[in-house]
Parts: structure tokens; sequence; C-alpha cells
């Protein structure tokens, strides 16, 4: 077989990559201007309510916490256990529409502004760093390494804001007492918690020491869904190429008919993707608007008018309209409508017990010696409320059908569940000719609430039954 030719690519393929297949280390170059101070503010609250949330009690519960072991997930004052299927369901698919519907409106303004890896990369981690190795152009551009030292010292100080990090993380998992408790403690104690710290704590130091921005341009499945998210009049970070082209350094005569844009390239040497934003939209653009900041500053100088790279649109860039009235702001807002208004009447109206009704595995009835039937069962009570509760178990009368087991549970706490193995006897006179009957079994609570579930009485058929 004929080796196979590798030919290079002709164009770059990714905005980190060197031709020669190695990584491009970006150290984008500092911008302040309008928006970053904006962002700056957005970014300290989120950092804010990211550290201060397990802290909050809401009703004598964490504003949020997520116990995977326990299978039970606490929002703002609402439990939400893993038998939540549907409602779990309808908030997932409530959260995907919000964002569906925001993407149509808004572009990737949660990228910019909101997601956590800008948010910790461009206002704590990159500013630390630049704080601890002297930042400066030189050191922006690589032509100047900073000191083993500083260099340390920088990695240093990443590690210590990681496991800070990492264990807020692992508040929201286990509660604030609980992680209180095994910091005060020795990691023998508590060796799986402590490894899972350890663990967030490098992954958090792999992304924002080593993998940085890669995370958006190779690994962040939202960036890759842009193209189908986004659509001509959805808000973008753009470049005006009807007021920036023909591009040059030159003066502006009458004869050197140029464009506002000088080429001066510091959009392009902000830009913490390390794209060239005059290249139009590009999948790697997290419209983080550091290269509006950058190109205004220049504008600002040459006494132009701001806005040569500004929040638009592809239409409004085009030179047409921008219109809000589309099909995706429509149908997306209506079926975000429908399912968050089921989501809040299956949430408000959802009983505080949770019953389910089994049958016990095995021969579905036995025979008994006195000539009766039994029907094995379990009884599985979830107590959803946010206070403690005993639960009592009955059944409707019917003659002769009768319960037998423990039909009193042990205190349950909230979200905590109990599974009791029961039986029923019953006279062959209790079931019909098919064998059948349905049943109701009840289950109160200490404070008077009843929910109910349902049962099958199982015994032989009348033309199975021996006289
Ligand atoms: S910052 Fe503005 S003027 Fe400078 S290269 Fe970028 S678009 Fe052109
Ligand atoms: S092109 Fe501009 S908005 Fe997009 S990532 Fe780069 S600096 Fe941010």
């Amino acid at each position: 077989m004929a080796p196979v030719e590798m030919r290079a690519p002709t164009e770059p393929v990714l905005s980190t990559l060197n031709e020669d297949g190695t990584r491009r280390w970006l150290e984008p170059r500092m911008t302040f201007g309008r928006f970053r101070a904006r962002r700056k503010a957005v970014a300290y609250g989120l950092i804010a309510i990211f550290c201060g949330i397990p802290f909050v009690k809401i009703g004598g519960l964490p504003a949020i916490l997520l116990d995977i072991p326990g299978r039970k997930f606490t929002f703002f004052g609402s439990t939400f256990l893993a038998t939540d299927t549907l409602l779990l369901m309808l908030l997932a698919l409530s959260i995907v529409l919000g964002v569906f519907f925001l993407t149509a409106l808004f572009g990737r303004v949660w990228c910019g502004w909101g997601c956590p890896q800008t948010v910790y990369m461009e206002f704590v981690f990159r500013p630390l760093g630049r704080w601890i190795e002297g930042g400066g152009k030189n050191v922006e551009r690589g032509s100047v390494r900073p000191s083993a030292g500083r260099r340390t010292l920088k990695f240093s100080a990443y590690l210590a804001v990681c496991g800070f990090l990492a264990h807020v993380f692992l508040g929201y998992f286990v509660g604030i007492e609980q992680l209180t408790g095994w910091m005060s403690g020795s990691p023998k104690d508590h060796w799986s918690s402590f490894m899972l710290v350890a663990f967030v704590t490098a992954a958090m130091m792999f992304d924002f020491a080593y993998f940085r921005e890669q995370t958006c341009l190779v690994a962040c499945p939202y960036g890759r869904l842009q193209s189908v998210l986004l659509d001509r009049s959805s808000l973008i970070v753009g470049y005006d190429t009807g007021r920036g082209e023909p591009r040059g350094k030159g003066k502006r005569t009458a004869v050197l008919a140029l464009g506002d844009c000088v080429d001066c390239n510091k959009c392009v040497a902000t830009c913490p993707t390390g794209i060239d934003i005059r290249d139009g939209l590009q999948m790697e653009c997290i419209h983080c608007t550091q290269c509006i900041d950058a190109c205004d500053t220049v504008m600002d100088k040459m006494g132009k008018p701001r806005g040569l790279i500004r929040y638009s649109s592809k239409d409004e860039l085009a030179g047409k309209g921008r219109h809000f009235l589309r099909p995706r702001t429509l149908i997306y807002p209506t079926l975000l409508l429908v399912v968050f208004t089921l989501f809040i009447t299956a949430l408000v109206t959802r009983s505080s017990t949770d019953l389910m009704v089994f049958r016990a595995r095995g021969a579905p009835y036995e025979k008994l010696a006195d000539g009766r039937t039994m029907n094995r069962l379990r009884v599985q009570i979830v107590n959803r409320d946010t206070v403690s509760h005993t639960y009592q178990i009955s059944i409707a009368p019917i003659e002769g059908l009768s319960l037998r087991g423990p039909t009193t549970t042990e205190p349950l706490d909230p979200g905590e569940s109990t599974e009791l193995a029961l039986s029923l006897t019953f006279p062959k006179q209790a079931v019909d000719g098919s064998g059948e009957r349905e049943i109701e079994i009840e289950v109160e609570s200490d404070v008077g609430e009843t929910v109910t579930g349902g049962f099958t009485l199982l015994a032989p058929r009348r033309s199975e039954r021996t006289p």
C-alpha cells in the first residue's frame, strides 16, 4: 500500500496550535475599559455568591446541598429525591430551554460574563499571575521570562486558591458543618473526603494553571453548539467590516482611502482565546468584550467614534435591521413557559410523603394451612418534609383481610426513607373468580397527612381452587 501523504494545513486549525503542532501559549495583554469594569463587578459578585451559598440556610436547610450518597438534592428550601424523576426531568428541561432562549437572544453572554471558567481565569488567576510575575508587555509577549522564584510563587498561590475553591465546592455536597468538622480533624479520620478535595484541587490546578483557554476551545460542549443556537439576529461581539476596511497603518488622506482599523493588533493581543475578531464570527470567540475595550481605546486616541468592534448582530453588521421576534425567540419561551409551569405545579402539589408499594419477590401468593391466602409486599415510605415524622400503615376494611408486620415506622428525618416487609392474609371470598382484587394501602403521618398506594391481591382463580 502506498504511504499516506501528510499535508500541512493551509490555514490555522486552532488559535492555540503552532504550525508544528505544539501548543501556542497565550498571554493576553491586559486591557482596561468600560466593559472590563462591568465584568469585574459581575465576576466578584458571582464569586461572593459561590463562596457564600454553603453558609446560607433556608428553613433550617442549606440553600443548596447535593447529597449524592443520600440521593437527596436541596435547592432553596425544596428537597428533591432521586425518585422525583418527573420533577428533576422538568427542571432539567427548563434549564436547557432557558439556555437555548438566552443564547438566541444574547449570544454567548454566559461565556463572557458568567461562566466560572472565564470568571476565575480572567479575574482571579490571570490577575494573580500578572501581579506575582510583574506583568508588563514584555512578559505578555513572552520576550521576558519571569524568574523561577516568581513562577514558583505564582503556582503556589494558584494551589492555595484552588485548595480554597475545592473546599467551598465540597461544601455544596456535604454541608458546611460537616466540612468544618473534617477540616478541624485529621485527614486519616475521613480519607475519602480528603482525597476528593485533593482530586478537585488537582483538577482545578490542571485547568487554571495549564489547560486554561483550551477548556473553552476544545472541551466545552456549549461552545460547540453555538452554530446551531445563534442566528443572524443574535447578539454577538462583532467587527464592523464596512467601517474598518480596508485596514492599514498609514495616515488617512483623500488618496489613501483607508477604513478606521489602523491594524494595531491590540484586539488580537488582548484576546484570551488568541483569535482575530476581524476574521468574522468564530467558534472560539467567548464574547468576553476585551477586544471592544481595546479597540475603543484606540478609537478614543484617534478621535473616532467608539464601536468599530461592538455588541451587534450579523444582520446589523451587514446593514440590515435586528429583529427581536424570530421563530426561535417565540418557540423557546413558549416551550419554557409550558415546561416551567408544569414543574411549578408538580412542585407545589406534591405530597410531603412518598409511598411506593411493591409485591415481594418470590411466589405471588401462598396457601396457608387454614385455607387462607397470603400475599407478601414491600412498602417504601420517603419523608419529603423538612421535619421528622412517624408513619402508620393501614388498609381499607375488607371482611377477613388482615395486615401483618410492622405497621408503624421509626421517626424518619427529612429526606429519609424506610422499607417495611408486610403480608396480607385473606379468605378466598375476599377475591372474585378471577383471583384478583384491587385494594388500597394507606399511610398516615403523625400530623394526619395521608397518602395511598394501590396493591392487587392475588389468589388462585375459582377454576384452580380445590373444593
Ligand atoms: S484594535 Fe481596532 S483598530 Fe486596532 S487592529 Fe483591532 S480593530 Fe483594528
Ligand atoms: S474576539 Fe474579542 S470577544 Fe471574542 S474572545 Fe477574543 S477578545 Fe473576547
